[in-house]
């Protein structure tokens, strides 16, 4: 080994310096990746949106250009570069930008957008072959194929990947292009320490009908999707929902299209409030014009579709307003965690569900277990399930027996056929304690039930009648020989 790289190695066995501008979860952040670093292992850090994830990788950042690295930061959006550069020069760290109309310069720290630099391979090859770490902002995205061909031109360089979704957004693992996962502390640990506003969570009924939409990739397609939110049955309730929950508190509503998002913001401003959309077609000062309007109190309503999901941070919006149902956990954490931010004077964050988000995917501060290779385990959702006051709507985690918004008494759940102290002896169902299959529906359960024995003892626990088990079987025994059938004669 050289002199220079075991000079290194010393140095970084060395104290992190103590920064007292870091909080002490990120001060263990920067560590445990400066550690993975130095053992020469690509760490993937995950940390819940408004986390400050900037602040770590800034401080990582810090600490390898004092040993002399070059350090190129790669984001996807002009507002994570405009982040990532505010957040180094308050540090005194002077960089470059690699974007459109900006010059190369010298400095060993460059903050790129991705598509600017896949434009400019050829010519920055030799440079990129010098880079000894590659950050990867909303590294989630780093399966797409424009971030592996700029990725792979440099050669010599160590990963780090930073994302609050640290799973691909259809839940898979990102183990190809991490070895090591480092987690931040949870939602929950954030509000409990101050450092995120409480959601408050309404759910009132809407008319929803998903029935014609189709799914690719693990979600909606977005055509079909628009067609079936843009309606007037669903806009018009959420317009009035917002006056009476938030009564004009700054909100941003994700919507599932440019045209959805002008047509609320439009419902929006024929029910009397400040309200605009924006969107990718328009430009970039038009945009950053209507957040300012928000951000200043000019604005109640900012609609969007995908502009503000990554990268915008906006701490004085206090109510979140989802028009956009999916099926990807992700981009259902990276929504809500929009309005998560603290911000003087907000006690909470507000989070008005129209399409059955929060039902299908957790409350936001629920524990998600992930892992490199596994991605998002989905166990834990269905087995954590909310649950609606059915008088002021409210959602929360199971288990209190009155609504903490109203007060009111939630209706009693039907008895367990069996008590709770038996339940705690029986043999677990597809991995499930007999106590959890007691409290999930039976859509949850039947996955898990794979066998006569399971079903038995699922038709004890929910008391089910004598022939229920039989029943299953039957149409489980002609659903597969439907299947045959299907595949030997066409
Ligand atoms: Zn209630």
């Amino acid at each position: 080994m050289s002199a220079i790289v075991s000079g290194q190695a010393s140095l970084f066995a060395s104290d992190v310096p103590k920064r007292p501008t870091l909080r002490p979860y990120q001060d263990r952040g920067v560590a445990e990746i400066l550690a993975c670093l130095q053992r020469g292992v690509d760490p993937l850090y995950g940390l819940p949106t408004a986390g400050g994830k900037t602040t770590v990788f800034v401080a990582v950042t810090e600490f390898v250009v004092g040993l002399g690295w070059e350090v190129w930061i790669l984001v996807h959006r002009r507002e994570l570069l405009k982040q990532a550069s505010a957040r180094l020069l308050s540090m005194g760290i002077s960089h470059g930008l690699i974007a459109p109309g900006e010059p190369l310069t010298d400095d060993l720290v460059q903050v790129a957008s991705v598509d600017t630099l896949g434009a400019r391979l050829d010519q920055l090859r030799h440079r990129l072959a010098r880079v000894r770490l590659a950050i990867i902002d909303e590294a989630h995205h780093v399966v797409a194929a424009k971030w592996q061909r700029v990725l792979d031109a440099m050669v010599k360089a160590r990963r780090l990947g930073v994302t609050a979704t640290p799973f691909r957004y259809d839940g898979r693992g990102l183990g190809a292009h991490f070895r090591q996962a480092i987690e931040g502390p949870t939602v929950a640990e954030l509000i409990r320490d101050g450092y995120l506003a409480r959601p408050a969570i309404f759910a009132p009924p809407a008319k929803l009908d998903l029935s014609k939409v189709k799914k690719r990739g693990g979600d909606y397609v977005a055509a079909d999707l628009a067609k079936a939110v843009d309606t007037d049955e669903l806009t018009l309730p959420a317009v009035r929902h917002y006056a009476r929950i938030c009564g004009g508190v700054p909100a941003i509503v994700f919507c599932a299209g440019v045209e959805h998002a002008r047509h609320v913001a439009q419902q929006f401003q024929a029910g009397g409030w400040e309200a605009a959309s924006i969107d990718g077609e328009m430009s970039v000062q038009e945009r950053d014009r209507a957040i300012r309007h928000l951000a200043s109190g000019r604005l109640s309503v900012l609609t969007s579709c995908d502009i503000i999901s990554e990268g915008t941070d906006l701490p004085i919006v206090g109510a979140a307003i989802l028009l956009r149902p999916t099926e990807s956990t992700g981009l259902y954490l990276q929504q809500v965690g929009r309005v998560l931010r603290t911000y003087e004077g907000k006690d909470k964050a507000i989070i008005i569900d129209q399409v059955g988000n929060v039902a299908k995917h957790g409350m936001p501060d629920e524990r998600r277990l992930w892992s490199l290779d596994g991605g998002l385990k989905g166990l834990e959702r269905a087995v954590n399930a909310t649950r609606r006051c059915r008088h002021c709507h409210f959602v929360c985690a199971k288990g209190p027996s009155a609504c903490p918004h109203c007060s009111r008494a939630y209706p009693k759940p039907p008895m367990a056929a069996v008590p709770e102290v038996a339940l705690a002896s029986m043999p677990s169902i597809g991995g499930v304690s007999a106590e959890m299959i007691a409290r999930m529906k039976l859509v949850d359960i039947l996955p898990l039930a794979q066998t006569e024995e399971d079903l038995r003892r699922v038709a004890a626990i929910k008391g089910y009648k004598r022939g229920w088990v039989q029943h299953v079987l039957n149409d489980r025994a002609a659903t597969k020989a439907h299947g045959y059938m299907q595949r030997r004669y066409g």
